[in-house]
């Protein structure tokens, strides 16, 4: 029956009988990913309740939006559950990259040093700081910029971060998942030891995590091992899906008094932003989320296991330990690439009829190609999938709001490989 429904979206018996093997393998791994979403649930429900959370915090408000207290409340919710003294978080951050030049700007001043020391950061942020010049950039502003690359192996490699610090360094930031690199994504655990090391050297060193695509994947978060702030997009792990719009900020009250300073204006702060009726997504998007990031972990997994299988590499590899909800396939061809996206696209709800193809993005050095039948635009927390056309052309897959959905797409971009003769199965 399982596989007639599968026949009739367009999978051969002979991909719904790969995928089923692959899958028998992974139970375990499956019932882990089901006991950190159970820890999470638990954390994101109790800070619900310490925070007496009620329907009156779901109402719109307009205008300038003194008073909203269901923004204000889920603030002191985001605090909780990441651990942190306070937190920004509001559709008025526009996406994960303005969270992050939010964090940035308010905490740097003219004359202060950026060092990022996880390597080169996600590729919008190279115009934030200057790294590519760009308007507005915070080396027009005079703040300079250094970086520290990861040892070969993955690790922070302290010796070169030790030497990078000077009397200018004033924010160490760090970024958890690997983006557009093919990196290995950083655990908390070895956030944490780095952190520690940094506040060695100097403790008034504000240490800032690009949390994005990592909460809720681990129990713990970077901001329990003291990073002073942590740094996030609503339309990725956190806001479960159901957010339609915006970014955190969660960190010490010195470190959001600025950035809600720079987000609205010196004076105002935290005081203003209409949330227009969205609230209500909000915190059900969060109450959803641990559920949500371990279907996508799943779909991770799956993916790895069946292209690692077919012998393609693939970051992380099959057995590996999970960081963070993106799998990087490695295609090697543009062809590999372009395929593996339209079974993505091919699998949606939503724009399952359109074909995607590779275009010049905004803030992005080659052509991307994206995959995404989203029911919020550019939502990556919903199952999608894109690269750069550039080697090692590799497919960045992610998201997926059920596990089952996340299943389809994987056999979908199976199937379509299979039909250009790419890959074969026997
Ligand atoms: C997605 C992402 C960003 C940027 O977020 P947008 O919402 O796309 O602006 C920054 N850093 C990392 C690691 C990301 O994955």
């Amino acid at each position: 029956m399982i596989n007639d429904i599968y026949n009739s979206l367009g999978i051969s018996n002979e991909v719904v009988d790969f995928c089923e093997k692959i899958l028998n393998n992974l139970k375990n791994r499956f019932e882990e990913f089901d006991k950190v979403a159970e820890y999470n649930q638990m954390k994101v429900i109790k800070a619900m309740q310490q925070e007496k959370v009620s329907d009156v915090h779901f109402a719109a408000t307009t205008g300038y939006g003194y008073n909203d207290l269901g923004r204000d409340t889920l603030e002191n919710v985001y605090a909780r559950v990441f651990n942190t003294e306070a937190a920004l978080v509001r559709p008025q951050l526009v996406c994960g990259t303005h969270a992050l030049a939010v964090a940035l700007s308010s905490n740097l001043r003219p004359g202060d040093e950026l060092l990022s020391i996880s390597g080169k950061p996600y590729d919008t942020l190279e115009e934030v700081i200057g790294i590519r010049d760009s308007k507005g950039s915070l080396k027009e502003y005079g703040v300079s910029y250094n970086q520290v690359d990861l040892l070969s192996d993955g690790s922070f490699d302290k010796e070169g971060i030790k030497n990078a610090i000077n009397e200018k360094t004033k924010l160490i930031a760090i970024q958890r998942s690997k983006g557009y690199a093919t990196r290995k994504t950083l655990s908390v655990a070895e956030i944490g030891d780095v952190i520690k090391f940094v506040k060695s050297i100097n403790p008034k060193l504000i240490v800032m995590v690009d949390n994005c695509y990592g909460e809720f994947v681990e129990t713990i978060e970077p901001s329990d091992f003291g990073a002073d702030m942590v740094v996030g997009s609503l339309i990725k792990n956190p806001g479960g899906g159901l957010a339609p719009i915006g970014g955190y900020i969660c960190g010490t009250n010195e470190c959001i008094e600025n950035a809600a300073y720079r987000l609205t204006t010196p004076g105002l702060g935290k005081e203003v932003g209409a949330t227009l009726g969205i609230s209500q997504s909000l915190y059900q998007g969060l109450f959803l989320a641990p559920t949500v990031v371990s279907g996508a972990l799943k779909g991770a997994v799956f993916a790895a296991n069946v292209y690692e299988k077919l012998g393609f590499k693939v970051v992380p590899n099959g057995s590996e330990s999970r960081h963070d909800i993106i799998q990087a396939v490695e295609f090697g061809t543009p062809e590999g690439l372009i395929e593996f996206c339209k079974g993505i696209q091919a699998a949606a709800p939503v724009d399952s009829f359109v074909t995607p193809e590779p275009w010049a993005m905004p803030g992005y050095d080659a052509d991307v190609i994206m995959a995404a039948g989203a029911f919020v635009q550019g939502s990556s927390i919903e199952l999608s999938a894109d690269g750069p056309l550039k080697e090692p052309y590799a497919a960045y897959f992610q998201g997926g709001l059920t596990w089952y959905h996340a299943k389809l797409g994987i056999m979908m971009s199976l199937q379509k490989l299979l039909n250009a003769d790419i890959v074969k199965l026997s």
